[in-house]
């Protein structure tokens, strides 16, 4: 990224005494090139309502005004970034603007028309939460462009049969196509947390085959993989339905477990439990 005449981040931390708070889940990000990346990951942005959760100094913030964002919503719960952002704000008039709070209380789609795209290097203690809201209202979105743990961005992006592959990805593939886009090292961050981190994309299917209730999905896979070691008549148990009638109508296997369907299986075993 050139200079965007603003001062380094590095300096602007320093100034405002924004030493990383750990009960607010910050790593920052001081690398221009990886910000400018994860920006552009999620380009054209001059044309859509971006929202960015836990702007902290701004780094990510900046990359996204610099390529090209002019209607830029950030919710940062951590007050003392207030004074950086409001003087990133004043740098690109009317582009930024800032909500003081906790993005878990904001309804991001009241924050602007769509095209809307989330754009984050997501505090790591709500990141799944915060993905989950998202996903309920999931057709607001153009994309969601996310810096996860490894680990959680496995979990997107996981196939049947594989450890990773759980609740998440049945959900995050139902609704989305989803990628890796890159790992992020950890000596990346400011302070490095324990692990490498990964830029996860997610953009809405316009088709999805099936359309299912979601609401119903999240049920029946939060009882199948609630208890991922059980054969499915066992740890379907749970939905108080008639669960032998469930698989047969659905044609999987009473002893198959949980890690062992394909998104499409859910979605039919979902289907017909809307019927039961
Ligand atoms: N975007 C910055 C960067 O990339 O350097 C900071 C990312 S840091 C991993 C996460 C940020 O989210 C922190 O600034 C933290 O204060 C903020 N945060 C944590 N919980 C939040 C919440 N519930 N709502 C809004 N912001 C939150």
């Amino acid at each position: 990224m050139a200079n965007d005449g603003l001062p380094p981040l590095r300096d602007v931390i320093a100034e405002h005494d924004l030493s990383a708070q750990k009960k607010f889940g910050q790593n920052f990000l001081f690398d221009l090139n990886l910000t400018g990346r994860i920006a552009r990951a999620a380009a054209p942005l001059d044309n859509a309502t971006v929202i960015e959760i836990g702007p902290g100094p701004g780094g990510l913030t900046r990359a996204l005004l610099f390529n090209g964002a002019q209607n830029l919503t950030v919710i940062e719960r951590d007050p003392r970034c207030q004074p950086v952002l409001t003087q990133i704000s004043n740098h690109y008039p009317g582009c930024l603007h800032v909500i003081d709070g906790d993005a878990l209380d904001v309804d991001v789609t009241t924050l602007g028309p769509a095209p809307r795209k989330i754009v984050a290097n997501l505090p790591y203690n709500v990141g799944t939460l915060l993905l989950i809201g998202w996903l309920e209202n999931i057709d607001a979105f153009a994309s969601l462009t996310l810096m996860f743990q490894k680990e959680v961005a496995e979990r997107v992006v996981a196939k049947p049969k594989t450890k990773a592959y759980g609740r998440l990805s049945v959900l995050c593939q139902y609704l989305c196509d989803c990628d890796i886009l890159f790992d992020v090292h950890r000596s990346a961050f400011t302070p490095p947390p324990k692990v490498t981190s990964a830029v996860v994309q997610l953009i809405p299917k316009a088709e999805r085959g099936e359309n299912i209730n979601i609401g119903s999905l999240a049920k029946v896979t939060q009882a199948a993989f609630g208890q991922r070691r059980k054969m499915l008549r066992a740890s379907l148990k749970s939905l108080n339905i008639d669960v032998l009638a469930l698989l047969e109508q659905a044609e999987i296997a009473e002893t198959a477990r949980a890690e062992e369907l394909s998104v499409t299986d859910f979605v039919r075993l979902t289907r017909i439990y809307d019927t039961l």
